[in-house]
């Protein structure tokens, strides 16, 4: 028996799944939820809200190093504050979405918010996900996926996701958008996505939410009150 305070990474591209497995995972498991790639966006929010020049990497590093971002999570509700404001809902439009890719890859911003992961998942218990949280934050996790799907298919859901939440796009404007920032993501010098050593890879493009649970889920076998690994592999 090992013990019950797991880390478990997902990492994956733009809507592949991450989020809405991380957070079933969390919580059938009883875990933490951590979404890194909030914290990106909740400080390029600032950095735009404040009219700054997302390029100059010494500002953007300094921004990371001034703000204070933390998490509140009460059952299926996950927020995210900075500097004390809530920004959940205001992190999630498009120009967001690319202003954190841009700031993402420097390393002064991303040294002082994996920091700030590394002490989230310090007790162990938690469920995090993002592009380096197999290979960077926590190589060690109990367990590391990566998902993938198509693009086609991953531009499909992002799209659904804005409507849904009231902002309109065009699905080739999404679609463009996604490839873009998964480029970015993946071949900038520091943290890039890849796939790590030792992540199992998932395929989510024709599989339902349920079926990547119960997947995942195969993997981390367990029972109500203690955790027993069966099957590292
Ligand atoms: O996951 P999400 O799409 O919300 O992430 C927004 C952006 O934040 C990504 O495109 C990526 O540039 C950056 N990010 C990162 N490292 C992470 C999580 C997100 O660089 N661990």
């Amino acid at each position: 028996m090992t013990s019950n305070r797991l880390i478990i990474a997902i990492d994956g591209p733009s809507a592949s799944g991450k989020s809405t497995i991380a957070k079933l995972l969390s919580k059938k498991l009883g875990y933490t939820y951590l979404d890194t790639g909030a914290m990106y966006r909740a400080l390029a929010w600032k950095a735009l809200k404040k009219n700054m020049e997302l390029n100059s990497e010494e500002e953007m590093s300094q921004l990371a190093r001034h703000s204070s971002i933390r998490f509140y999570q009460q059952e299926d509700d996950y927020r995210i504050i900075i500097d004390g404001e809530d920004v959940s809902d205001k992190i999630r439009h498009p120009q967001v979405s690319e202003a954190a890719s841009r700031i993402s890859s420097f390393p002064g911003v991303r040294q002082t918010l994996v920091k700030i992961q590394r002490e989230i998942g310090a007790k162990g218990g938690l469920v995090a996900e993002g592009r380096d949280v197999c290979t960077k934050v926590f190589p060690k996790a109990d367990f590391k996926f990566y998902l993938d799907a198509s693009l086609a298919e991953r531009a499909h859901r992002r799209y659904l996701e804005l409507k849904k939440s009231g902002i309109i796009a065009f699905e080739e404007k999404v679609k463009e958008d996604i490839e873009r920032r998964d480029r970015s993501d993946s071949q900038r010098t520091h943290s890039p996505l890849t796939r790590g050593k030792g992540s199992i890879y998932i395929d989510t493009t024709d599989l339902t939410i349920e079926e990547v649970l119960n997947l995942t889920l195969e993997k981390i076998k367990f029972r109500e009150e203690d955790f027993f690994i069966l099957d590292k592999d």
